[in-house]
């Protein structure tokens, strides 16, 4: 398939969730034009604010293949991702995205992300969301026990 095929498959699933009862997003991740995994935004069927689209289409693709790095594979999302799904892009290690629909086009249609992109330029004490270092000497314990395992899987 060619990548506009791609992107008319990832834009099919948006339609299709919509008449499904679910929001207006659609992703593909594919490979030399085939595709391995889709995905659509399933946050209110399954009661899961992680469940868009994007995120829905790698958990589908790690899952099948049985590896947690994407690296080789493309998305295709149906609209710009929002701040989480954009990172799990990055740590899913996708080589490119395509997306349809901007972040503009989605805030028009009250899906406003543009609010989290704002509060990860403030530093954690003014952001909206209270935030507070606590028992941080406890928690460095799991770093070191990391640190200093020989045998673990980097990734
Ligand atoms: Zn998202």
């Amino acid at each position: 398939m060619t990548k506009e095929e791609l992107m008319r498959k990832a834009i099919e699933l948006s339609k299709e969730n919509v008449a499904n009862g679910g929001g207006p997003f659609g992703a593909v991740i594919a490979k030399d034009g085939e595709i391995i995994a889709t995905g659509v935004n399933r946050v209110t069927a399954l009661c899961d604010p992680t469940a868009h689209a994007e995120v829905s289409a790698i958990r589908a693709a790690t899952s099948q293949l049985g590896t947690f790095d994407l690296s080789g594979y493309e998305i295709y999302t149906s609209c710009e991702p929002c701040p989480m799904c954009l990172g799990a892009i990055y740590w899913a290690r996708l080589d490119k995205m395509y997306y349809g629909n901007n972040k503009t086009d989605a805030k028009n249609i009250g899906f406003d992300d543009s609010f989290i992109y704002d509060e990860l330029e403030l530093k954690p004490a003014d952001r909206k969301l209270p935030s507070e270092i606590l028992l941080h000497k406890e928690a460095l314990k799991a770093f070191e026990a990391w640190s200093q395992k020989t045998d673990k899987v980097v990734y």
